[in-house]
């Protein structure tokens, strides 16, 4: 489509990497660790319910809210995992995934000319987002190799347009999971400025060194906190689009008055599927955790065999690696764009270019990041592929 034709605020978001870089795959028969989806299912249990009410309902428009049991569901989880304790009928909002929960929190809470606070690299519905509310975005570098927050860097990004901090732990696509230290500067500046926290959490349960803390557990956060989850990931569903928030009844409410008007509502025969998800055995969450360690440890080894030089993954399921010196042993560019648009070709392999995620380009260029949610073989035949190229 032609740019001109785009309400201006869209100018500049085309296709999606994620979209672009599975055509890719599509295209040249390479193995596909670029867009970040597994390749087995879920729970069967969990399937089975949700092939169930397709066939005997429910099958109509569930409430605005989201079906009552999912949401008690909702809550269940919280409390057993996050040590959290909300109202299933005030303070939970299911969601067409965890991207209209930010979609709509942005329209329900940003005016034209507010900003709001990322941490880039950001994933990449944020930036769309907050364009599409009129906001503005106010990038933190999370600068590679080590993805700390540069705690002055944060505050010089807080301004009295402020309204926002969107946060992301763990990080996609970095794997970084943010340290209490880190969520209690966070959680200090809100309260001081008065600001409301997204917090995507939609890798909670792929954690593999330290913990996942939610900020909503810091004091005076609560009530100031939008906590998203996400089947998709949590249950290796990521076509159901099915997502949550919590928040307190007024946030909870605002976010409700734009999703109404986006989707009403969802997936009404899989919401009875996802509340057994939630309420699955811890056993189910750890196994899923340590299916994903083995898998992580497995492709970092074998890339590091191959002579990439990987970053530290302490969770989701994304691995980042330098690529410039195996770029450069191999004839490849060095950039991260020009690097996964020619790895097809030359090695039969798709990453993404983490260079899409960042706002400060230069500090994205010389990385890319490879999605490990595959099976075993697959994850082989790629390591396979690279160290013969
Ligand atoms: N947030 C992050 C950080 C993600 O990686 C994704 C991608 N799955 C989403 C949100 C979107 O999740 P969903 O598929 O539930 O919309
Ligand atoms: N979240 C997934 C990723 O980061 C992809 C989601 C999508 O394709 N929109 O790769």
């Amino acid at each position: 489509m032609v740019e001109a034709l785009r309400n201006p605020r869209l100018h500049g978001f085309g296709t999606t990497i994620f979209a672009e870089m599975s055509a890719l795959a599509a295209k040249t028969g390479a193995v596909n660790l670029g867009q970040g989806f597994p390749d087995t299912d879920g729970p069967a249990s969990v399937a089975e319910i949700a092939a169930h009410c397709v066939l005997e309902g429910p099958n109509q428009y569930p409430p605005l809210p989201g079906q009552p049991d999912l949401r008690a569901a909702v809550a269940e989880h919280q409390l057993r995992f996050r040590n959290l304790s909300w109202n299933p009928d005030t303070e939970v909002l299911i969601t067409a995934g965890a991207t209209e929960a930010i979609a709509a929190s942005m329209f329900a809470l940003c005016d034209h000319g507010d900003e709001v606070v990322v941490f880039e690299p950001t994933y990449d519905s944020y930036m769309a987002s907050i364009a599409m509310a009129g906001a503005t975005a106010k990038p933190v570098l999370l600068a590679a190799p080590d993805h700390g927050l540069d705690v002055e860097a944060f505050h010089a990004a807080i301004t009295d347009k402020t309204r926002l901090i969107l946060l992301n732990t763990p990080h996609n696509p970095t794997g970084k999971v943010f340290t209490s230290d880190e969520l209690a500067v966070i959680a200090a500046a809100a309260v001081e400025h008065d600001l409301i926290v997204i917090a995507d959490e939609v890798y909670e349960h792929m954690v593999f060194e330290g913990e996942h803390i939610p900020i909503a557990r810091y004091d005076g956060m609560r009530d100031r906190t939008i906590s998203i989850g996400s089947a998709g990931k949590s249950f290796s569903f990521t076509g159901w689009k099915v997502g949550w928030l919590t928040a307190a009844p007024e946030l909870r409410g605002a976010v409700m008055t734009a999703k109404q008007f986006l989707t009403f509502v969802n997936a009404g025969p899989l919401q009875p599927a996802v509340a057994a998800g939630l309420r699955l055995p811890d056993s189910y969450f750890t196994g899923m955790r340590n299916d994903l360690l083995a898998k992580r440890n497995r492709l970092q080894s074998g890339l590091d065999a191959a002579g990439f030089d990987t970053l530290t993954c302490e969770g989701t399921y994304f691995l980042t690696v330098d690529i410039r010196s195996w770029a450069e042993a191999h004839g490849l560019p060095t950039t991260s764009i020009e690097f996964c648009l020619a790895l097809p070709e030359r090695a039969g392999v798709v990453a993404v270019p983490s260079e899409v995620f960042y706002q400060t380009k230069e500090a994205g260029r010389h990385l890319a990041r490879f999605a490990f949610c595959k099976q075993d073989a697959v994850l082989d035949d790629a390591i396979a592929r690279l160290s013969s190229a």
